[in-house]
């Protein structure tokens, strides 16, 4: 560990602060660290690992892929790629196409060249604006950065591209739309901003405004998507028919991938949009699986129990607890607690650690927690038990 951690420190950028525990491996939600500690696991690689750790069906279907052809290129067909397309337009239940790319990043940005080859238009005023939502997070490259509602993400990196507007909230989006709006971006639920799910109502009556000026509704479903809400996608369970979404945490069950999809099946010809990488054989092979055996669950039922399961046990959490959590936010599998302050925040997460549950941290003020879906009833007790000594200790 410490040659790891002198290695680390010695040639990594220093991009994140990093907690000091090295995972070497993992069973369902189930983590191992470099002393053969073992923890409960309620991050999922934040939201990445849908189908737990070590999932063997998803490793014995990327070995068999990768014991064939692990890549060519997107000159060519790629049957796990249209498969994968497939598996998820029908589980969207919308009438789309997809594009594959790496990331969530990568994915917005493929939904803001949509939005902005859609409001280009000859001879006429140019439609470029976007409008998304102060606390929103849509990724890290420059113009998702400027995408991104957060003032304090862009203090660096300028000039960025042009075109995007803030809103406070989802009431102030009608009166920011100019004769330039082409599109609104949102999270449903708003992830790294603090778990706040929007207004199911609020959001019905803006896809229908937006229908209404032919402006585009974008949902970045980057955390929200895959099951996490209970639903293939939040937009699902929130009844609206976006023109866009955009996924990639939960898909690939820790393969990087990235997925644009949308009801504009002409905007893009060839050469308008491309990706090395995107959609191969490995990550589109690993979302098929995920997608498989997330989709039995679903049928099954079970998802639906372990996801009342885990909420039932962080409502007695949150009960037991009330002097330290301020309420309990957050649908299906993405919870979260709001924290008095940022201090405490800081204590749980590193007690937890110490007691053997991993957490994690959203906005300010929220203790968040994002398992796989896959977790067991054991798995939930456990970390639960684990957290309440976390919490008792402060
Ligand atoms: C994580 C996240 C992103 C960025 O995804 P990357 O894969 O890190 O580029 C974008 N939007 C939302 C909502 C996210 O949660």
């Amino acid at each position: 560990m410490n040659n790891i951690k002198e290695l680390d420190k010695k040639y990594v950028l220093p991009t994140y602060a990093r907690a000091d525990v090295e995972f070497v491996s993992g069973n369902n939600a189930r983590l191992v660290d470099a002393n053969g500690k073992e923890y409960i696991d309620f991050t999922s690689g934040i939201a990445v690992c849908s189908v737990g750790h070590a999932n063997k069906r998803v490793n014995d279907a990327i070995c068999k892929q990768i014991s064939n052809i692990t890549h060519i290129s997107n000159l060519y067909y790629t049957a796990p790629q249209a498969r994968a397309a497939q598996k998820i337009v029908e589980a969207s239940g919308y009438d789309m196409k997809c594009f594959f790319g790496n990331s969530g990043a990568e994915a917005n940005e493929g939904a803001i060249k949509i939005a902005r080859k859609f409001g280009e238009k000859d001879g006429e005023v140019k439609r470029y604006k976007i409008i998304t939502l102060e606390h929103s997070f849509h990724g890290r490259t420059i113009t998702t950065v400027k995408a991104t509602g957060q003032a304090s993400m862009h203090n660096y990196f300028g000039p960025f591209p042009d075109g995007f507007v803030y809103a406070d909230n989802i009431a102030q989006i009608e009166s920011l739309i100019d004769d330039h709006t082409c599109a609104v971006m949102v999270e449903l639920v708003q992830g790294e901003g603090g778990v706040q799910p929007l207004d199911k109502k609020a959001v019905q009556d803006l896809a229908k405004l937006l229908k209404s000026k032919n402006i585009l509704l974008m949902i970045d479903e980057v955390q929200t998507g895959v099951y996490r809400t209970g639903k293939f996608l939040a937009s699902n369970l929130y009844e609206i028919e976006p023109d866009v979404v955009t996924l990639a945490k939960g898909l690939g069950g820790g393969v990087p991938i990235g997925v644009v999809m949308t009801k504009l099946k002409e905007v893009f010809s060839p050469g308008d949009h491309g990706s090395t990488f995107g959609g191969n054989y490995l990550s589109a092979t690993a979302a098929c699986e995920v997608i498989d055996i997330l989709s039995e669950l679903d049928v099954s039922g079970e998802l639906t129990e372990s996801i009342e399961y885990f909420d039932s046990e962080v409502e007695n959490f949150y009960e037991a607890h009330k002097g330290i959590f301020t309420s309990k936010v957050g649908i299906g599998m993405m919870c979260g607690l709001r924290v008095k302050d940022a201090d405490t925040l800081a204590k749980v997460i590193s007690n937890a650690r110490d007691e053997g549950v991993m957490v994690l941290k959203a906005g300010k003020n929220t203790l968040r927690l994002l398992p796989a879906l896959t977790i067991t009833k054991e798995e939930i007790d456990e970390g639960f038990n684990s957290l309440n000594r976390a919490v008792a200790s402060l």
